[in-house]
């Protein structure tokens, strides 16, 4: 129950909406009901994009990536490091950013 675009006012039953500049459509505002009903408010979800023409930005610097993205295979890695289920955040624009969103570092050796 609640919703985030509800305003207390003194007009209306109480609730204006930030969204349409009205009243509240609900007695008691309700942002899963007003997702539902009117397909509106903070609660609804964005329509699912397919996976195909879904636009990808590199996880590390965000950038659009273009023609080719470096994708890591690695299966341990997939299930432990990368969060994402639609492995969205196992995107690179280029090997230096793979490695910097890994923290790999050249390590001098002292002698
Ligand atoms: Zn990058």
């Amino acid at each position: 129950m609640g919703c985030k675009c509800a305003k207390p006012t003194d007009e209306f039953h109480g609730w204006a909406c930030e969204i349409t500049g009205g009243e509240c459509m609900f007695l008691l505002p309700d942002s899963k009901q007003c997702a539902k009903v009117y397909g509106e408010g903070p609660d609804v979800e964005p329509p699912k994009e397919c996976e195909g023409d879904q636009i990808k930005y590199c996880a590390n610097c965000g950038k659009e990536i273009e023609r080719s993205y470096f994708k890591c295979l690695d299966n341990f890695l997939q299930v432990k490091y990368f969060e994402a289920d639609d492995q969205s955040d196992n995107v690179f624009c280029s090997k230096d950013c793979f490695c910097e969103s890994l923290f790999l570092e050249e390590i001098d050796i002292e002698k």
